[in-house]
């Protein structure tokens, strides 16, 4: 049976009013680059209000983020995107920053069916040995469902650093994100330093993973993610059994390699030409 979702309607502009043209957002970008983060969080907030959401996946970053835009706007808001297989440490942070900060964090699922007809095919652990495979679950539990929390905001603001892969070198503290509708996607964090962001969580007693204090350096999902050795790159511990392939999700940059998105729009119930097969 045919599944309905379409991934053209996911990706419409959305129906929001703090919408804003590639104009405005150039000359933010070059008004905002050297900003303190702080800077660039109140901005946001005064210019996109409740239209403007925190995504966070609850590493250091992300809680940094939330720390920080709380402090400048308490009703912040904050969305994450739950796989369905992340280590049990990352959900107990999800309630543990509920508590301190009072806020309410908005949750994404991927849909069920996909998921369903994804794993009966090709197994749970269908990431391990096949890059295509991995790039499949990704798209299925995180690019997907951040396309349907996105339809909620005007702008979504990440922790995304330049110095975490080659992928985030040339990042902007404010883009036109053409991925998602055109709406602004903002990096507050971009020319920080890994070593600025533990500094501050540790002034500021933020709560943070607990994976962190066993050697974990980037945490995602609980089957892809691993420790890292002191010294070794903080984002190796991810995929670390892949060799060559890049260590995104594509949640922050699209990812084609003409190997996955078949198979894709196959579980999506589409044909080669771009149709949806059959009715509902
Ligand atoms: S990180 Fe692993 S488990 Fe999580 S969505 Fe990607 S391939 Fe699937």
């Amino acid at each position: 049976m045919a599944l309905q979702i379409d991934l053209d309607e996911q990706v419409e502009t959305p129906q929001l009013s703090l919408i804003m043209d590639e104009l405005e957002a150039g000359e933010a970008a070059v008004e905002l680059d050297d900003k303190a983060p702080q800077e660039v969080i109140a901005w946001a907030i005064d210019r996109f209000g409740s239209e403007l959401a925190i995504c966070s996946s609850f590493q250091a970053e992300g809680c940094l983020l939330i720390d920080m835009a709380w402090r400048i706007d308490p009703k912040i808001r904050v969305f994450t995107i739950d796989t369905g297989r992340q280590p049990q440490a990352t959900y107990d942070l999800i309630d543990k920053v509920r508590e301190r900060y009072e806020i309410k964090t908005e949750v994404f699922l991927p849909d069920t069916k996909v998921v369903e007809q994804m794993v009966t095919k090709h197994g749970n652990n269908l990431f391990y040995g096949d890059v295509n495979k991995r790039l499949l679950c990704c798209q299925v539990r995180k690019v997907l469902p951040l396309r349907r929390a996105l339809m909620n905001y005007s702008a979504w603001m990440t922790g995304l650093r330049r110095d975490q892969w080659a992928t985030r070198s040339n990042i902007r503290k404010i883009e036109i994100d053409h991925d998602h509708g055109g709406i602004v996607k903002l990096a507050p964090l971009a020319d920080w330093t890994e070593q600025e962001v533990w500094d501050y969580l540790r002034a500021n007693d933020v709560p943070y993973n607990a994976l962190y204090d066993q050697g974990y350096k980037s945490i995602g999902c609980e089957p892809c993610t691993r420790a890292v050795g002191e010294g070794q790159d903080p984002r190796g511990g991810r995929w670390w059994w892949e060799t060559g392939a890049p260590k995104e999700c594509g949640m922050h940059c699209a990812i084609e390699t003409g190997g996955f998105e078949h198979e894709l729009a196959a579980l999506l119930g589409r044909n080669g030409d771009g149709h949806t097969n059959g009715g509902g």
